[in-house]
């Protein structure tokens, strides 16, 4: 063999071997290492609160605090510890679901989807080689790409809006007020994508060989899909998914609890004694310091996922979402100044008028109303056989009693304002109900 060919089928292996490697899942100890650095920190909070801090008040070492209050402050700091170590056995302990259990691997679906010129062609799309080219479904980043927007051939999901030039015309409406016509005839108009994300080979998963349940992803980090994938959260060492978002969610609350309630104690004490002339405790000024960084990430975690919920929109959805919007913002700014926001609200009310809003009628998965959306996961606020303990779910870790609890994260109903392949339709082409 001519060394050139050599040189060629050496590089060729050596890429097909790091592709191999890409789509591996992280080793388990990787995986759960911060898990372990996790629970350490936890444990390190719980030693310098309670060993370096309740017992000295307690000994009676401290100025301005009494005996009873030392008691007091360990009282409700051994409970919001118990709260969060519960809720983190159950998010770390709790498998998000996984497709492989529940659907059998297939070949791909017939016919293979178009393969788009420039996903093939363009080396920022990634690089696939010859016998690459059966297709892969969409990696739900590749699904949110930005950065082709003005591709003449693209049509993405959120990367939907054409060019410009090769828009149809679209009739400019009757009302003259507050640039709507003006918006028109720049042919700006609210455009929904166009890809049938829901068709079986845009939801083909070549890694795993089958054929992805609604709203499941592929994690690149676990080497699966995860039913109704939300993130890959490190600091449970797994995926946030169907069967343990809940958790999450209770999790993070009883966190910001815990390190809101560390954070505000020790400053108060620390202050008190401080103007005593007592020595700062340099372990306690790391806590205080670790329990504020914890609370704007776990407050800010639970605050989204609130919103979220209520939306029913997973995490990877809402980017999706917001990736809608942003493109709307971008081209109005080509069409209005930036002072004229009443004009440019004026017409993004005049597109849900025609369309729904992008949030709502304009989500794949939207459940109604918000609380449908928010008790859908973190269950009913009445109590149910379902949901014996009522609302106090929503705050402590308990597990619902789902009748089909092998289901979850199998079944969701489509928005019925969304065509059987996932393209949100306009209102006049909704149930007649729902317009
Ligand atoms: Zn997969
Ligand atoms: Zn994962």
């Amino acid at each position: 063999m001519p060394e050139i060919c050599r040189v060629i089928e050496e590089a060729k292996f050596t890429a097909r071997e790091q592709r191999a490697a890409k789509n591996k899942p992280q080793p388990w100890i990787v995986l759960k290492l911060m898990v372990f650095i996790t629970t350490g920190i936890m444990g390190y909070a719980a030693y310098v609160y309670i060993g370096r801090f309740c017992v000295e008040i307690i000994k009676g070492k401290r100025i301005g605090a009494s005996k009873g209050t030392g008691i007091a402050l360990l009282t409700v700091f051994c409970l919001l510890l118990l709260w969060m170590l519960w809720a983190y056995a159950m998010v770390v302990l709790t498998a998000p679901g996984f497709a492989r259990n529940h659907v059998p691997q297939c070949p791909p679906p017939v016919p293979p989807p178009p393969i788009r010129p420039s996903y093939v062609h363009s080396p920022a799309n990634g690089v696939h080689d010859q016998d690459d080219h059966s297709f892969r479904g969409q990696p739900y980043e590749q699904m949110y790409a930005v950065n082709d927007a003005h591709d003449p051939h693209n049509s993405g999901v959120t990367d939907a809006f054409p060019r410009l030039d090769t828009l149809p015309e679209v009739p400019l409406p009757a009302s003259n007020s507050f640039g709507l016509s003006r918006a028109a005839s720049k042919r700006v108009t609210r455009r929904p994508p166009t890809t049938p994300v829901l068709a079986p080979e845009y939801r083909y998963c070549s890694r795993c060989l089958l054929l992805k349940p609604y709203r499941a992803h592929h994690c690149r980090v676990c080497g699966t899909c995860v039913l109704k994938y939300d993130h890959h959260c490190p600091w449970i060492g797994q995926c946030v998914g169907a069967r343990n978002q809940k958790y999450f969610v209770n999790f993070n609350l009883a966190t910001a609890m815990f390190t809101s309630y560390t954070l505000s104690t020790f400053i108060v004490y620390t202050v008190r004694s401080s103007n005593s002339n007592e020595d700062l405790d340099p372990q306690q000024i790391l806590i205080t310091a670790l329990s504020g960084l914890f609370f704007i990430f776990t407050i800010t975690l639970f605050l989204s996922h609130i919103r979220m919920l209520a939306l029913s929109l997973t995490t990877v959805e809402s980017l999706r979402q917001q990736s809608m919007k942003d493109r709307e913002d971008h081209m109005l700014a080509d069409v209005f100044g930036f002072w004229e926001l009443r004009r440019k609200r004026r017409v993004k009310a005049e597109w849900d008028k025609e369309w729904g809003r992008i949030d709502r009628e304009g989500n794949m998965w939207w459940a109604g109303s918000n609380l449908q959306g928010w008790e859908e996961t973190m269950g009913s606020a009445k109590r149910t056989k379902e949901n014996p303990w009522g609302w106090l779910s929503w705050i402590l870790p308990f597990r619902l009693n789902r009748r089909n609890y092998t289901e979850t994260g199998m079944n969701y109903q489509l928005n019925p304002r969304f065509d059987k392949e996932g393209r949100w339709r306009r209102r006049s082409e909704w149930p007649e109900d729902l317009r």
